[in-house]
């Protein structure tokens, strides 16, 4: 295992509320190791710790026990916190907070010219950025002409061009229209074979069926961890967990309950058509 970031059980409160009650802990002895390279997704009912536990991965929030090491630097040595910023990247799920340009070719270069890197190189990365997601002839567009979905790929070719090796995604579709949902994980897909890693936190579990690697969050804890045909294989413990099965998983256990002999471990449509199909 080569891990890019690695998280030692880390604990955090958030400070306490008008009401003056000590809140619950939102992240509670997490420990979790991500590889370099590899597509995770983070997923878990509301109010889990999805959110609190992406902060920590680029210093937005330090742990109060534990530690969180990226790349081997600690997220709590200040002197790293740009290096660590720069290597993991964040998008988050409201595409209008997060452009403030009113072309859209600024926006992506926004982020590169705060660390400070030559203009040249900064033309060449921003092209290159809005290439891989897609947007290179809306470059010179306003946000306000884009989709939601097609702003979602400004702030991910934002982050490109700031070239980290991980990027975070907090909920980046669940503002997003199918075909914006649908574009963005492909996106997402071609990034990691050129490399990235990607860690999507959704609460969509066709996108969780795409990824590697499957995490399930449950009070601020890793409650699953395994790869999509692992985690679906247990649909009452997803219930416990107020998640459903992926509509195909779904389907394909309604099909065998109803007497088809339809094979295990099934999570795409194609490969359900492909099982009926074979059928005797
Ligand atoms: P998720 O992203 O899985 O929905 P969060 O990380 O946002 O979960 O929240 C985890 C817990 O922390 C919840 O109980 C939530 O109410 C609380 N929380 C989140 N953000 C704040 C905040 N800014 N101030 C106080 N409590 C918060
Ligand atoms: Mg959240």
């Amino acid at each position: 295992m080569d891990p890019i970031i690695e998280i030692e059980n880390i604990s955090f409160a958030y400070e306490e509320g008008e009401d003056g009650e000590k809140p619950e802990k939102a992240i509670d002895g997490l420990t979790l190791s991500i590889e370099r390279g590899s597509f995770v997704a983070v997923t878990g009912s509301n109010g889990s710790g999805k959110s609190t536990m992406a902060k920590h991965l680029n210093a937005l929030l330090l742990p109060s026990e534990g530690r969180v090491l990226v790349d081997g630097m600690d997220t709590k040595d200040e002197d790293k916190v740009w290096e660590i910023r720069r290597r993991v990247g964040m998008v988050f799920q409201n595409p209008d907070n997060q452009l403030v340009s009113s072309v859209a070719e600024d926006d992506v270069a926004f982020g590169a010219e705060n660390l400070g890197i030559p203009s040249e190189e900064i033309r060449q990365r921003v092209e290159a950025a809005l290439k891989a997601v897609g947007m290179y002839e809306y470059r010179k567009k306003g946000a306000h002409l884009l989709s939601g979905g097609q702003k979602q790929r400004i702030a991910i070719a934002g982050i490109l061009a700031m070239g980290p090796e991980c990027i975070v995604l907090d909920e980046p579709t669940a503002m997003l229209d199918p075909r914006g949902r649908a574009d963005l994980m492909d996106i997402l897909e071609a990034l990691n074979g050129q490399g990235k890693t990607i860690i999507l936190i959704t609460h969509f579990m066709e996108e969780a069926a795409r990824a590697d690697r499957i995490i399930v969050m449950d009070h601020g804890r890793l409650a699953l961890d395994g790869t999509p045909v692992q985690v679906f294989s247990d649909p009452e413990r997803l219930r416990e967990l107020k998640l459903e099965l992926p509509f195909t998983v779904e389907l394909a256990g309604k099909l065998r309950d109803a007497g088809l002999d339809i094979p295990q471990g099934i999570i795409f449509e194609e490969e359900l058509a492909k099982a009926v199909c074979e059928l005797k």
